[in-house]
């Protein structure tokens, strides 16, 4: 969540006067949202779910909203949100910024603002006894090579204990209400299927196995509360008993990503050359010289023009335990002198205002995925945030420098240097991961240089002598941390590593 996004409290106000005060929830993206129920409440309307819609009636007026649709319709008339509506097994979430677009024409006379101070509690009134039950917001996990997490979101902080049964985890979870079973097949081969049930005043989430389960880790998060719980896969027999699970390992495998493909061009150039197309061919290039040159391992998301959604990518990654992900892509820009490359790693935060840019063009493909993937565009960012800064930040920042400093120094481009930026396709990979912006595609001559394969030739060649300075460097603190203890590095690529 970003920094400057505390959850607050709206005061609402008609022409009578105050109608009482509606609290802000902000999700992970940092998005602010107003429960529709509580909205109905205080305008004393109605707020009532027909299948993939709300609609939330005010005497004779009515607002709809839609289930993955950033747009209302207000008293017959279209207004655009800054998001969809988020929607959880109990309630709707209404983006904030419906109470300055749409809230007056719903309810002549009411405006929200800022409330001052806490909501007033009625003199004399003791604090409630009973803490109300919290509403769940969702249910998600993610797959990674050593383990599988699970995130129980949830509007308030929940009581948990994690215990193992046979053939399962339970997560017994005090204080969450629950309308019904929720089933959620995984299929990991490690996690069969998770199952959030009620049972005796209490909610408890099943994680059926498919066979044996390592350890199980959980922990709490807040903003927004998350109970986290990893499962780990069984220590293979293999690994050395009583010492540290394996050290830093000798890199094995790069997987390049290419980025756009299929009915995703990327961005375009003036004379109509593709991202897609130029990208395709450099990551081969380089896939050649690193096979080649470095003896490594090479897997692509892609090798031909085809469509692979942003997520299908890292899991790709994640399945064949790489330790390297590179994606490579080339830049768009509205003013077309831009010029220059530019090496990303994951953030939350991004740089600068430009790398935001960058980031939210090479997101937007996943309006271009099916509704199936639109609808976990929310989960892909909640995941993003999961990662907790991740793990492999410091790895992934040495390795886009190194790459950065080899592209600048041979291909006498202009040097934009390393930035952070939060990009979905990086968010899901257990591994160090950067993306690369090859060039500026919308400028007309480095456009007519991307067309060359000369040019494509010695961009690969410098991302690959980056690559190889990066394994250089990799080995020397490997061969450090085998050296007595007290002198050991870091191991970089470890998916075990925990916080
Ligand atoms: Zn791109």
């Amino acid at each position: 969540v970003a920094a400057a996004a505390r959850p607050g409290t709206l005061e609402l106000k008609g022409r009578g006067g105050p109608l009482g005060q509606i609290p802000l929830v902000i999700v992970d993206d940092g998005t602010a949202y107003v429960s529709a129920a509580r909205l109905a409440g205080l305008l004393k309307g109605q707020w009532s779910v027909k299948g993939p819609r709300g609609i939330l009636s005010v005497g004779k007026r009515s607002v709809q909203f839609t289930r993955n649709q950033a747009r209302a319709i207000v008293t017959g008339q279209a207004v655009q949100l800054e998001s969809a509506p988020r929607v959880s097994a109990s309630d709707w979430l209404i983006p904030e910024d419906f109470l300055a677009k749409g809230l007056a024409r719903l309810a002549p006379g009411v405006t929200a603002s800022k409330a001052a101070a806490p909501a007033p509690r009625p003199p004399g009134k003791p604090i409630r006894a009973a803490r109300p039950a919290v509403t769940l917001g969702e249910l998600r996990y993610r797959s990674y090579p050593s383990f599988t997490r699970v995130v129980v979101e949830s509007a308030g902080a929940l009581a948990h204990a994690v215990s193992a049964d046979k053939g399962e985890i339970r997560v017994r979870l005090g204080g969450l209400s629950l309308p019904g079973p929720h089933v959620e097949e995984v299929d990991d081969g490690l996690v069969k299927e998770l199952r959030l049930e009620p049972a005796a005043g209490e909610v408890v989430l099943r994680a059926i196995l498919d066979g044996q389960a390592g350890e199980v880790k959980d922990m709490v998060l807040e903003d927004p509360h998350r109970v986290v719980i990893d499962i780990y896969r069984p220590k293979e027999p293999t690994s050395r008993e009583g010492g540290a699970p394996s050290r830093a390992q000798p890199l094995r495998l790069i997987v390049l990503d290419a980025g756009h493909g299929g009915h995703d061009p990327g961005a375009t150039g003036p004379s109509g050359l593709t991202e897609k197309e130029v990208v395709l061919d450099v990551t081969r290039r380089v896939a050649r010289m690193v096979e080649d040159g470095l003896g490594l391992k090479v897997a692509l998301t892609r090798e031909s023009d085809a469509f692979v959604p942003l997520r299908d990518r890292t899991n790709f990654g994640n399945k064949q335990r790489a330790d390297l992900f590179v994606s490579i892509h080339a830049n768009a820009h509205p003013r077309s002198v831009s010029e220059g490359v530019e090496t990303y790693f994951l953030s939350s935060e991004a740089t600068d205002n430009e790398a935001r840019q960058v980031a939210a063009l090479e997101n937007g493909v996943v309006q271009l995925e099916g509704a199936q993937s639109r609808q976990k565009f929310n989960v892909l960012k909640s995941i993003l945030w999961d990662l907790a800064q991740s793990e492999f930040q410091e790895e992934s920042s040495s390795l886009a420098e190194t790459v950065q400093d080899s592209m600048t120094r041979s291909l006498r481009l202009v040097n934009r240097g390393v930035k952070q930026a939060g990009f979905y396709v990086l968010g899901g990979a257990a591994m160090p991961a950067i993306l690369i912006e090859i060039g500026f595609i919308t400028n007309s001559r480095e456009e007519k240089k991307l067309a060359t394969p000369e040019h494509r030739e010695a961009i690969a060649r410098a991302i690959y002598a980056g690559l190889s300075e990066y394994r250089q460097r990799y080995n020397q603190r490997m061969r450090m941390s085998d050296a007595p203890p007290g002198k050991a590095a870091a191991s970089p690529g470890k998916a075990e590593a925990t916080r």
